[in-house]
């Protein structure tokens, strides 16, 4: 045979054992059988950056004001201070939170520990993120910092370590990653399922689909009171002077 009929003897040949692995697969079964195509999933145009909210974030804090938050202590307006793009803790002014309540969610929030260390274990830059206003994800100053590991940062308070240290030194912004789903109550009060959270600190995992015990506690053990099914994020004040920037949400 001359070169060009071999080369159409080995172009008939591949395509004829191609055509026969494809009789085989569809001889298991229509692959179509197994495909859906709706409903379709929502285009969300994503920010530049991850720290940048998706185009279908809530933006509760975007260096400028309070108007989406107000004081936890009284409703009245937020008592904290903004500081460049960052809000700032006015220690002894009591916490503040937001006026929208907020259940299954995808939270992002940076934060930054005084550059100067003072105190030491739970008294350095300490604050809090508690999701609907009662399960703390707690903010810390780990950065060579003991304190008891179920109330470090990256932790839920007094319930769950992280799985590491993730802090960066005091004076820089971190973030925190959050996924949140909230408990389910039946109507008498009983826990139909408990709340779960995944964390990752710096982009680091410290919480994964972690399972939360109750309401944060400082003395005793966390417990589960019913609640609506949307609630306040709040941000404490433990009178340290740590600064929050660039908070966004998904509703999931
Ligand atoms: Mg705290």
């Amino acid at each position: 045979m001359t070169p060009m009929r071999y080369r159409f003897l080995f172009a008939f040949l591949t395509l004829a054992v191609f055509a026969s692995a494809q009789e085989i697969d569809r001889s298991k079964g229509d692959p179509k059988l197994s495909e859906y195509w709706s409903p379709v999933a929502p285009v969300v145009t994503p920010g530049k950056t991850s720290q940048e909210p998706p185009s279908d974030a809530v933006v509760l804090f975007n260096g400028k004001d309070f108007s989406n938050w107000v004081s936890a202590k009284d409703g009245n307006a937020a008592p904290w201070t903004i500081e460049g793009d960052a809000m700032v803790v006015k220690p002894g002014s009591g916490g503040i939170k937001t006026k929208m309540g907020f259940g299954d969610c995808q939270l992002h929030i940076e934060f930054r520990t005084p550059a100067k260390v003072e105190g030491e274990s739970q008294g350095r830059g300490n604050s809090g993120i508690f999701l609907m206003d009662r399960y703390e994800l707690q903010v810390l100053d780990n950065y060579n910092n003991k304190t008891y590991v179920n109330g470090q940062a990256g932790s839920i308070y007094k319930q769950l370590p992280p799985l590491v240290n993730a802090c960066r030194p005091p004076g820089e912004w971190q973030t925190y990653d959050i996924i949140f789903t909230a408990p389910r109550f039946y109507s008498d009060g009983r826990v139909q399922s408990q709340a779960r959270i995944t964390v990752m600190h710096n982009g680091v995992l410290v919480q994964n689909n972690a399972t939360l015990w109750g309401g944060t506690e400082y003395i005793g053990s966390p417990v589960y009171k019913k609640h609506s099914d949307r609630e306040p994020i709040t941000l404490q004040d433990h009178n340290n002077l740590t600064a929050f920037r660039n908070i966004w949400i998904r509703e999931l």
